[in-house]
């Protein structure tokens, strides 16, 4: 999805409806883009920023990608564009002490009371993944949603919009980009796989072998952070490289966007590793019920086990206990709590024999 012609061409009605309604100068103010897919929620917005702004759109409302506005958005340099994403410690936004306060809505919101200096006088805020602004926040803004500011230009991300007010949801124009495909990026997390056929099928009893295992999900989650710092430098390198000789008050533009991409991609990556230790005892549950392999969902989470010769296999109630085990991990996890101490007392609770018999 790099210019607007290939977001059409992926979702046609909506591009269509939204150029239309720019060309007819009814686009929204306030738009939330709904999508579970990190990718698109991170691209999006550059290019319903561009469609808003552009200063020489194409005859049928398209922007044209190339015009001042379109460039300076496209290369992170456009001066009145604020972006508020979840910073990667606390994975939350919250409303903030005082408005000197960064990456909290007190902040962002004191952008849109300056006067602008964009070329067209549009300013633009975009929030990543709001649904993590914390309940005080989603109040606040939705003050700013009900009287925008003038010539200010809303946009919302969100893989998660049941976790929105539903205040803040009906004052947007929802904009649902949906990807129904799930399927696992298991090169990122390739060593997940080995460590979980362990602790699914060889750690019975073995509290040694538990604690391995643990230890090695919890390398895993801890090397997100790093990971997720080098796939967002990789994504800008080359603007870096050209912009080597602006000055700092353009790289502290491009800084802050990395910084909130970065914030956003972390906790993508967590999601993501959640999610495919959630789908491996999913999928040994399923087939320990009988399900034909043919018929799994998610095969490539199980590769590993469904490619062992002989396939090992555990119990129908084993097998749902230990889903049960990874199901409460990932309640867990996603509240604040000590990441190793959960992993760990996860793994010795699948480990530990409970006298089921394989
Ligand atoms: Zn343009």
């Amino acid at each position: 999805m790099h210019d607007w012609q290939s977001f059409e061409s992926a979702y046609p009605l909506l591009g269509r409806s939204l150029r239309m309604a720019k060309h007819a100068g009814r686009l929204g103010h306030s738009h939330l883009v709904v999508s579970s897919n990190a990718a698109i929620r991170n691209r999006f917005p550059t290019l319903l920023a561009q469609l808003a702004v552009c200063l020489d759109p194409l005859p049928d409302g398209a922007p044209c990608g190339h015009c001042e506005t379109c460039s300076l958005l496209e290369n992170g340099l456009y001066p009145d564009l604020f972006l508020l994403a979840p910073t990667s410690k606390s994975r939350q936004i919250t409303i903030g002490l005082s408005e000197d306060e960064p990456d909290t809505l007190r902040n962002f919101e004191s952008m849109f009371h300056l006067s602008s200096s964009a070329p067209g006088g549009w300013k633009i805020g975009v929030i990543q993944d709001c649904d993590t602004m914390n309940e005080n926040a989603q109040n606040a803004f939705l003050k700013t949603l009900e009287e925008p500011p003038r010539n200010c230009l809303f946009i919302l991300t969100t893989g998660h919009p049941a976790s929105l007010l539903p205040t803040i949801r009906s004052r947007c124009q929802i904009l649902s980009l949906t990807d129904n495909v799930c399927k696992y990026d298991m090169e990122t997390f390739s060593a997940m796989p080995d460590l979980l056929m362990k602790l699914t099928f060889a750690s019975k009893g073995d509290l040694v072998a538990g604690e391995e295992c643990a230890a090695g999900l919890i390398d895993i989650l801890g090397s997100l952070g790093s990971m997720a710092e080098a796939t967002v430098q990789a994504r800008w390198d080359e603007r870096l490289k050209a912009a080597e000789n602006l000055e700092s008050a353009a790289m502290k533009l491009i800084e802050k966007r990395m910084d909130g991409e970065t914030g956003c991609e972390y906790l993508r990556l967590r999601e993501e590793f959640l999610s495919i230790l959630h789908t491996w005892f999913a999928q040994v549950a399923l087939v320990s019920e009988g399900t034909p392999l043919e018929l799994l969902p998610n095969p490539e989470v199980v590769r590993v086990w469904l490619d062992t010769d002989p396939r090992p296999s555990i119990p129908a109630d084993e097998a749902a206990r230990m889903l049960g085990e990874a199901e409460n991990l990932v309640r867990v996890l996603n509240t604040n709590v000590n990441d190793e101490l959960a992993v760990r007392a996860f793994a010795l609770s699948v480990a530990i024999d409970t006298g089921v018999q394989g």
